[in-house]
């Protein structure tokens, strides 16, 4: 009786052995997840720089170090006069090779401080330029197509030159009068006007504001920026890539 007992309790011990706890999931090898349908995953949109803040289409602009400036490279006066040392170089042999093809270049406005920058985009340096009506501003946002507001100016890196019309170029067929080639695009037809967009690549100058850029400002033949040294191209370096010269 007592073997038919323990006989029996063995039987039940086996059937509990049915309801043991089921061995853990092995994970699936990675063939059959790749063969199943790939769920579609959003994926964030790539990080992008913010872009800089520009004022009507002109970018921000630190005042030069005056260190950094060389004194008697340009006509104009006080400081004006003033441009960068490598620019400055770059320059005279610039004005070297156009002199041997019989082209006088002149440049005249170069450095100009925020605080005088301020003076003639308020109308008070040139209260008959552009977007001025005897020294009163008509519209910002129309001034602002032809002069910097303060801190937004090329000219305060040291590295952007104004070129007005030299003697050579006072021709009936271009300037009839200096005045008619003087910070207007009628400089892209005077002498030093064409010498420069031919050649001024070759010596690191490039014009700034060229003719159908999408920047907002006025074509400018006259102006033009040095990008010659690797300072000067990382001064440049967001609005050259944002509006890529041609
Ligand atoms: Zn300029």
């Amino acid at each position: 009786m007592r073997r038919l007992i323990l006989a029996a309790a063995a039987i039940a011990l086996a059937a509990c052995g049915d309801r043991a706890p089921e061995p853990p999931v092995k994970e699936a090898p990675s063939e059959s997840v790749s063969a199943k349908p790939k769920r579609s995953v959003p994926r964030p949109a790539p990080w992008t720089a913010p872009k800089v803040a520009r004022l009507y289409g002109h970018f921000p602009y630190a005042e030069a170090a005056r260190e950094t400036l060389r004194a008697g490279v340009c006509s104009g006066g006080g400081e004006r006069q003033y441009l960068n040392a490598d620019a400055a170089e770059a320059l005279a042999r610039m004005r070297a090779a156009a002199e041997a093809e019989g082209v006088t270049l002149n440049p005249s406005s170069c450095f100009r401080s925020h605080a005088s920058q301020e003076r003639l985009f308020t109308c008070v340096d040139a209260p008959h330029g552009a977007g001025c009506a005897d020294g009163q501003l008509i519209s910002a946002e129309v001034r602002a197509t032809a002069v910097a507001p303060n801190s937004y100016s090329e000219h305060h890196t040291g590295y952007a030159i104004d070129f007005f019309p030299s003697a050579g170029d006072i021709d009936p067929a271009t300037c009839p009068k200096a005045n008619a080639c003087t910070l207007t695009t009628a400089f892209a037809k005077a002498r030093s006007g064409q010498w420069l967009a031919a050649h001024a690549g070759a010596y690191g100058f490039e014009m700034s504001f060229w003719q159908g850029s999408p920047q907002g400002v006025s074509y400018e033949p006259w102006h033009y920026r040095f990008v010659g040294a690797p300072d000067a191209l990382s001064v440049f370096g967001d609005a050259r890539t944002e509006f890529p010269p041609p």
